[in-house]
C-alpha cells in the first residue's frame, strides 16, 4: 500500500492540521504515517496557544519511523520553530529523492503565528528539488521578499520559485485574490535536456458562506495522496482541487460557528 508521511501541527478538533491530514490520506487509500511538531489549541475558528514539541523528541520520532516506513511522499505543513524546522531537514536529508509536498504555513486564518518568522530562512532551506510549494498570496510575498499586487506579479514570482530552487512545481492559491480565486499552477519539466517553465491558471469559484477550517492542509494532503498513487503533479492537483471543493460543499457547522470539512471517501 502507498503511504505518505505528515509533519505536521496537531489540530484536535479534527479540522486541519495532521488529524485532517490523515483523514484525507485514509479518504484516499493511502497509508498515514504522522509525526506532530506542535500541539495546538483550538476551536475551529481561534488558536488559543501553540506547545511545539521538544526538537529533540520531533527528531526521534522522525528517525524510529523513517526507520520502518519508506513513504511514497512527505508532506509537510506547520512547522512551528526555527529548531523544528532544523531538524525535520536534518531527518529528511537521506530522503531526497521522496517527492515532498510543503505547505508553507506561517499563520492561521485568526492571525495567529504557526512559524516564527526567525526560522524563515530555514524553511527556504527546506524547499528542495522534489518540492511541490504550495503557498497562499501572502506566503508567497514571504518567501520572495516582495509584495505581489497583481497577479501577473504572482507569475513572476512562482516562476522565480521554481526556477531559482528548481522546484518540481508551485501551486500558488488565489484564495487571497480580489475577484476570482484561481490558483495558479507553475511546472518545471525537461525536455530534451532543455528546462521549461509551465504556467497554467486553474479557474476558481467563491463557494457561498463563511470560511471554511483546514482547507489549505486538506488541499495538500489530497495532492500528497494523489503523488503517492502515481499521478502526474497536474492530476493530482486537478484532483485535489475537486476534493477539497466538495469538501467545501457539504462542510459541517460546529456549535460556535466554525466550519469544517466533510472528508468524503475517494476510494471505489
Ligand atoms: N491548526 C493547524 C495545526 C494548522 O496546521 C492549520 C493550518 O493552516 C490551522 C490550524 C489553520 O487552519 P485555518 O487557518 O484554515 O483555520
Amino acid at each position: 500500500m502507498q503511504s505518505v508521511l505528515s509533519i505536521a501541527g496537531s489540530d484536535p478538533t479534527g479540522g486541519a492540521g495532521l488529524q485532517a491530514d490523515l483523514q484525507v490520506f485514509h479518504a484516499h487509500g493511502v497509508h498515514g504515517a504522522a509525526v506532530p511538531t506542535a500541539l495546538t489549541i483550538q476551536d475551529g475558528l481561534r488558536i488559543r496557544r501553540v506547545l511545539p514539541v521538544f526538537p529533540s523528541v520531533l527528531l526521534e520520532q522522525l528517525r524510529s519511523t523513517l526507520d520502518v516506513i519508506r513513504p511514497d511522499v512527505i508532506k509537510i505543513g506547520m512547522l512551528a520553530t526555527d529548531d523544528i524546522v532544523r531538524n525535520v531537514l536534518l531527518s529528511l536529508a537521506p530522503f531526497s529523492e521522496t517527492p515532498v509536498v510543503i505547505d508553507p504555513i506561517l499563520s492561521a486564518s485568526d492571525g495567529s503565528a504557526l512559524l516564527e518568522k526567525r526560522a524563515y530562512p530555514a524553511l527556504r532551506d527546506l524547499i528542495h528539488r522534489r518540492c511541490l510549494l504550495t503557498p497562499n498570496w501572502p506566503e508567497a510575498e514571504i518567501l520572495v521578499d516582495t509584495s505581489l499586487p497583481r497577479r501577473k506579479d504572482g507569475e513572476a514570482a512562482a516562476r522565480e520559485l521554481v526556477g531559482d530552487l528548481e522546484l518540481e512545481a508551485v501551486l500558488l492559491k488565489g484564495g487571497h485574490l480580489e475577484g476570482d480565486p484561481d490558483d495558479l499552477l507553475v511546472t518545471r519539466t525537461v525536455k530534451g535536456g532543455q528546462t521549461e517553465i509551465l504556467c497554467e491558471w486553474l479557474k476558481g469559484e467563491r463557494l457561498p458562506g463563511p470560511p471554511v477550517h483546514g482547507t489549505g492542509c486538506a488541499l495538500s494532503a489530497a495532492i500528497a495522496a494523489g503523488l503517492a498513487h502515481g499521478r502526474p503533479i497536474r492530476e493530482a492537483v486537478l484532483g485535489a482541487r475537486s476534493y477539497v471543493r466538495h469538501a467545501i460543499e457539504h462542510a459541517h457547522t460546529l456549535p460556535n460557528g466554525a466550519r469544517i470539512l466533510a472528508f468524503h471517501d475517494e476510494r471505489s
